[in-house]
């Protein structure tokens, strides 16, 4: 008999398969010594009640022998003499594109401005150490992309666009632990990711695809309304079928070579605000319902969604047993994001809580067209930067006093390493999102309670959760509007938002070009 079913275990248990097997033969009435095999195919948590539970959903197996299905390996072939595609950025969009083109027989080049995983290193030492951004290698731009020191979540809600099993199944061919396969919410941490992202480089090289790092894209090639190329700006060109352009959404640069050729870019929706950061212990005994998390239960997670004056607030990217970390991408700026390592065990949850932005709240900027959201966007960063002296901090307020619109006499200890000064955010947000938020904090504080205290901080800017620019593709064949064989790709189009809707978004315009060029 090969039975499906949902256990529950508490956290206690969760380990150990003997078990997951007792709770299987108690639920379906049969002898323990019946059952061949139990095969874990989801796990969650189930904290919505005091006494805490793993769910889990089970495939168990009596009397046939089972042989463990591993997850289905990629066919690769090797392309060194096939049809060139120009992939330009190395994020999650640009590498799952790339990976997918070696599966259709095309050979993905890879340009990028940042460097290699290994070199990229010292770039992030720098900014936490001595606060110096280099423009090209930094938390966002360099191998991986924005991906590598993310904090590595792997859900997403985007599921209608395409296989979430290929993504995470290439992850874990590369050296991503199994469990992403079964977690409801899987997660790889910072200090895998890079490792990872290796090793999906030697599989491209491997089979005759090519990377060029330092190589900052300038300008496009373009005949007859057709691109045939990029140049970078040591002024080298790169030829090949199709474009497909991957570069995220904090390359402005980018935007401005579309603005510069008067190639259509559209304004849309972003979010903003502030990324809030607790004592993980308070998190975990707000969510466990119990003074401590103990030795079997991970970091606990939230997730918070209000609406204030017709516009969502929203937690994001909420990493627990995290830090919060710069990811400016150039001078004379402060950006806030977060990430957190695979066992999720610093002393602190952060996440952003943000605003969403919509196209008239930006009247103010009209004068700019597409490009209002940019500099709107640009200019809270730059007062973010003024306010932590000249980028040396984030500026950082208490929740409460926050709240209260009143300056902080000191701080709750924080994770940010390049270390936080007491300003005031409200002075650095527009009013439309600051009074939001504070509605929103004590909306939260209602929802959790024990959120909305002054043992939290908050710090400026979380200006970077989606694109406010989209580079208008036609929605059959993913080319850009008015340039055939441009694939305006990933974050930085406008057509996704997280690791695994971009790397989706990557591996669907692969499928569109080798459509196309060979009707596969
Ligand atoms: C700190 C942090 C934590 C995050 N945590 C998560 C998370 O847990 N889960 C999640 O789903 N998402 C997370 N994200 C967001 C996620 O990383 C992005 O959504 C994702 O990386 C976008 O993928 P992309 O390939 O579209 O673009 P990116 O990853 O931004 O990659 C773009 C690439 O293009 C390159 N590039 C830019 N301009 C040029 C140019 N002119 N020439 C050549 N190359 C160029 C850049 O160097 C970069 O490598 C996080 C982001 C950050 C910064």
């Amino acid at each position: 008999m090969i039975k499906e079913l949902e256990i529950t275990l508490p956290p206690e248990e969760i380990n150990k398969t003997t078990c997951i097997e007792k709770e299987v033969a108690r639920e379906i009435r049969v002898p323990l010594e019946k059952i061949n095999t139990v095969e874990v195919l989801k796990r969650s948590i189930d904290a919505r009640k005091q006494n805490v539970k793993f769910r889990l959903k089970v495939r168990a197996y009596t009397h046939e022998s089972h042989i463990k299905e591993e997850y289905v390996k990629k066919n690769y072939q090797y392309v060194k003499d096939k049809d060139a595609v120009i992939i330009v950025g190395a994020g999650p969009a640009g590498i799952f594109a790339a990976m997918r083109l070696l599966e259709l027989g095309l050979k993905p080049i890879i340009i990028d401005r940042g460097k290699d995983v290994h070199e990229r290193k010292t770039d992030i030492a720098l900014i936490n150490r001595s606060h110096i951004v280099n423009p090209d290698s930094n938390y966002c731009y360099g191998e991986g992309g924005a991906g590598t020191y993310s904090d590595g979540k792997l859900y997403t809600r985007s599921t209608k666009r395409g296989d979430v099993g290929y993504v995470l199944s290439t992850f874990v061919e590369h050296g991503a632990t199994k469990d992403i396969l079964i977690d409801a919410h899987p997660h790889i941490g910072t200090d895998r990711l890079p490792m990872i992202m290796y090793m999906m480089r030697q599989t491209i090289l491997e089979h005759g695809g090519e990377f060029y790092f330092e190589s900052r894209i300038t300008d496009f090639i373009i005949k007859n309304k057709t691109i045939k190329g990029v140049i970078d700006h040591k002024g080298t060109k790169f030829e090949g079928i199709a474009v497909i352009l991957a570069t995220g959404h904090s390359a402005r640069d980018v935007y401005d070579i579309f603005f510069k050729n008067k190639l259509l870019v559209e304004a849309k929706p972003f979010a903003m605000g502030v990324r809030v950061e607790h004592p993980q212990k308070l998190i975990d005994s707000i969510q466990y319902h119990r003074p401590s998390r103990g030795e079997f239960l991970p970091a606990a997670t939230y997730q918070l969604v209000t609406q204030v004056e017709d516009r969502g607030v929203f937690s994001f990217c909420m990493c627990p047993g995290g830090v919060i970390v710069p990811s400016a991408t150039d001078v004379e700026q402060v950006v806030v994001n977060g990430m957190s390592n695979s066992k999720r065990n610093s002393d602190y949850a952060n996440s952003g809580i943000v605003v969403s932005v919509e196209l008239q709240d930006l009247a103010k900027y009209s004068e700019h067209g597409a490009k209002a959201g940019l500099i709107f966007q640009q200019e809270i960063e730059k007062a973010a930067y003024n306010a932590g002296e000249a980028g040396r901090y984030a500026p950082a307020q208490r929740l409460t006093d926050f709240v209260s619109n009143k300056a902080s006499a000191n701080l709750s200890k924080c994770s940010y390493n390049p270390g936080v000064i007491a300003a005031d955010l409200n002075e650095i947000l527009p009013k439309g999102i600051s009074q939001r938020l504070h509605k929103a904090f004590t909306i939260f504080g209602e929802k959790m309670k024990g959120y909305y205290t002054s043992e939290a901080n908050v710090l400026g800017v979380e200006s970077r959760t989606s694109s406010p620019v989209k580079l208008p593709r036609d929605p059959e064949n993913m080319q850009h509007l008015q340039v055939k064989n441009l694939y305006p790709c990933g974050e930085g189009a406008g057509y996704a938002g997280g690791i695994v809707s971009s790397a989706l978004d990557g591996i669907n315009c692969a499928e569109k070009i080798a459509m196309t060029v060979k009707g596969v």
